[in-house]
């Protein structure tokens, strides 16, 4: 009865999973951490998780997302979705990204469900990424899918890798765009499309 500390045995790896566990736990050692403190020794098999959920999107699948969730309409005004949040990895540093996505399309007698879009972005997001393939993947899947006259993809964000290392430029943001069809070949959609997010990104 010296301690009332509970013994925490090291868990043996499930068949696949806490596979990524090990070589954490050699990543702490290497950091000169003691990966046998009391907080560090769960440790492995939490960031074995994180990363598991944070690169879920390459396990998802656009089909099974959607449903079938694509409806006939005569609508054809443009669709926006704004604000949609992501937190996203970028592949140079696995350090997060975050920040927002802004979606707009002109429908051609289709629509597809509109909380269908952010699952849409996860499925991106959840990967190890740079923001303009980010950008690009978006804006193609909805035009696969839905096979709209146009779309319009706009991703504000900042990146853990310019404000927390080095650089240290806390207040740098990043802005893409992608443009397809009738958003890029025609000023008005586009110029539409900016202003409603520019409206949004003012505060007013
Ligand atoms: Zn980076």
């Amino acid at each position: 009865m010296r301690s009332n500390k509970a013994v925490v045995k090291v868990m043996p790896p499930k068949s696949g999973e806490n596979s990524i566990a090990p070589h954490i736990h050699e990543i702490l050692k290497e950091l000169g951490e003691n990966p046998g403190r009391d907080g560090l020794q769960r440790t492995p098999q939490r960031v074995d998780q994180a990363l598991r959920f944070l690169t879920s999107g390459y396990r998802m699948d656009v089909q099974k997302i959607l449903n079938g969730a694509l409806y006939d309409v005569k609508y054809d005004e443009m669709v926006v979705v704004k604000d949609i949040e992501f937190f996203s990895m970028c592949e140079h540093h696995m350090l997060p990204f975050f920040g927002k996505v802004h979606v707009a399309y002109l429908p051609n007698k289709k629509v597809i469900g509109l909380s269908k879009i952010p699952r849409i972005v996860d499925v991106f997001a959840r990967r190890l990424q740079i923001q303009e393939r980010l950008t690009q993947e978006v804006a193609q899947t909805i035009q696969e899918v839905v096979d709209p006259v146009g779309v319009g993809v706009i991703v504000e964000a900042r990146h853990f890798c310019m404000m927390m290392r080095g650089v240290e430029k806390q207040h740098s943001g990043a802005m893409t765009s992608a443009m397809l069809g009738a958003f890029r070949t025609q000023k008005e959609t586009r110029d539409e499309f900016l202003a409603l997010v520019n409206h949004r990104m003012n505060g007013s």
